[in-house]
């Protein structure tokens, strides 16, 4: 097979690689992506699309057993749904179909070369792939990792039968009946959430004291509520043990030491992802790594001239729109640009019920940066559209400086606030001062009004409450 040279190199065509593969043929560089397993990575084929399809799923059979369940406020009469799973999982199936394509037509497009197979560094400016016809050797001036990640495994608890990750959870086609979930951050919660709407008996075990320890004990709160109203049952301070010798059951240390044990049809084990740095060749080249991810600087250069790496594999956040960014910088980088990471934040949504996003400086954050901040909340309580729709719990918090009140960090939790998201990560990217979100009409009745109180709420000039 004829060696194949070319100005960028691309390894791993999910949501980093992907756009700094389009975003560089765009601007006219000769580029390779190598993949291999399908365009759009963890994110679009295991990742951020196939459980968002489930969680809605689950929420719109959920709906309909609620408003089967008796006489309900809102007038609706109706019986009891039925839920196939497996032909929700067809759907689902369907969606990322189509994404698969739409991603390899937009490399197409933009005359990026596709090459189908796993890569590995010979040196850093030499890969070779196995590809379906043989061996495919890539010389690049430049090479891009973005090689994304995987999950992580318990030794006392690996993968396999009834112990299942993600990637098998979003492929079940039927509910089970009981599902036990180690760890309770963003995927268990997602997650255990949509299969507890679609019936089974769920409970969640997890290590820290609270669920999602990555927010603050107020946003998670009414998740929380929510839960228990779900009737999951959540075991914070707990550890998974291992399966007990009989089989079908978890071994847990409760928070107290003592040993507990909780039936399963299946353990869905979500304790975090690590970075894919095995496999293809890294061994060849001399990066520094940050842990266990490949130390990066501002321009997401590796220690070694030429080979940059974005995404998951150079570490948290573990976001498909960080990823993104990053390889959209690195494109241009690549063509010349000046470019330097300077994004204010990374918003970040949970998907559970009801949803959270952030953006910036939590209040505790902010103190700890030694300025005065002034904090503005706003209640879902009090906002009518929110009423209308039965989604009352939860608030719109904005954190900003108290001397001259650019805005430092925006939160929400409540039904529906991912799409709140570009508002929040907007106000925070432009610097945005308390009095330009309140001086900003917010149209009426919508959930962004909470935003707007919220801000005016810091001022002392709230309306509405
Ligand atoms: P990946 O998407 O992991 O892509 C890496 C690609 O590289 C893969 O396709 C892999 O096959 C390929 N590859 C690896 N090694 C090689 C090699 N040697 N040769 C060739 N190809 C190789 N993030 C969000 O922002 N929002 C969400 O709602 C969200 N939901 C999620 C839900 C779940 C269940 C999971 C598991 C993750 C979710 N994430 C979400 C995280 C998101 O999927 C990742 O942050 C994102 O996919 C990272 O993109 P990436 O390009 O760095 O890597
Ligand atoms: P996570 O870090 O969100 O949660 C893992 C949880 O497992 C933590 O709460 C941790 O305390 C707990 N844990 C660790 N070891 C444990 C043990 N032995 N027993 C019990 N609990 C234990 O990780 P995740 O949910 O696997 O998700 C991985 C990454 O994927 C996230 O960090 C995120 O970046 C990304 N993701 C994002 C979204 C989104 O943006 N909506 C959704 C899903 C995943």
């Amino acid at each position: 097979m004829k060696d194949i040279s070319c100005k960028l190199l691309v390894i791993g065509a999910g949501p980093g690689g992907y756009v700094c593969a389009i975003r560089a043929g765009q601007l006219g560089i000769d580029t390779v992506i190598v993949e291999a397993g399908k365009p759009g990575g963890t994110c679009l084929n295991v990742g951020c699309i196939p459980s968002k399809a489930l969680i809605h799923a689950a929420e719109e059979y959920d709906r309909i057993v609620h408003l089967a369940n008796g006489r309900n406020s809102l007038g609706i009469r109706t019986t009891k749904p039925e839920l196939d799973l497996s032909q929700t999982i067809v759907w689902k199936d369907g969606i990322v179909g189509r994404l698969n394509s739409g991603v390899s037509g937009l490399l197409k497009k933009a005359k990026v070369k596709i090459v189908q197979g796993r890569a590995r560094f010979r040196d850093g400016k030499t890969v070779e792939v196995e590809t379906e016809t043989g061996r495919q050797i890539i010389h690049a001036e430049n090479v891009v990792i973005a090689t994304g990640s995987a999950p992580v495994e318990l030794p006392n608890l690996p993968f396999g039968g009834f112990v299942i990750s993600s990637t098998e959870a979003l492929a079940l086609t039927s509910v089970p009946e009981r599902l036990v979930v180690v760890g309770g951050g963003y995927i268990g919660l997602e997650l255990g959430t949509a299969f507890a709407k679609m019936g089974a008996k769920v409970s969640v075990v997890e290590a820290q004291t609270r669920i999602l320890p990555q927010y603050d004990a107020e946003l998670t709160r009414p998740v929380a509520k929510r839960l228990q109203a779900l009737g999951i049952e959540v075991m914070t301070g707990a550890k998974a043990k291992g399966l007990a010798k009989a089989g079908g059951t978890l071994l847990i240390e409760a928070e107290d030491g003592s040993e507990k044990s909780l039936a399963a049809d299946k353990i869905l084990v979500t304790v975090g992802r690590k970075p894919v740095t095995q496999g293809c060749g890294l061994d060849e080249l001399v990066l520094d790594m940050d842990g266990p991810f490949i130390r990066i600087d501002e321009r997401c250069r590796t220690s070694m001239r030429g080979i940059y790496a974005i995404g998951d594999v150079t570490g948290e956040p573990m976001l498909a729109h960080r990823a993104m960014a990053q390889g959209e910088m690195v494109a241009e980088i690549v063509a010349g640009h000046k470019r330097a990471w300077d994004k204010r934040g990374i918003p970040a949504i949970c998907f559970t019920d009801p949803e959270i996003v952030t953006v910036g400086l939590s209040p505790e954050d902010a103190r700890r940066t030694d300025v005065d901040v002034k904090i503005g909340q706003f209640p879902y309580s009090a906002n009518g559209r929110a009423m209308t729709k039965m989604g009352e719990d939860g608030f719109v918090r904005v954190v900003a400086r108290a001397d001259n009140h650019l805005v430092l960090g925006i939160q929400a939790v409540g039904q529906g606030v991912s799409e709140l998201a570009a508002a929040f990560g907007l106000a925070l990217e432009m610097g945005t001062r308390l009095e330009d979100i309140a001086g900003t009409i917010h149209a009426h009745p919508t959930q962004g009004e909470a935003f707007q109180e919220a801000a005016l709420k810091a001022l002392g000039q709230e309306l509405h409450i």
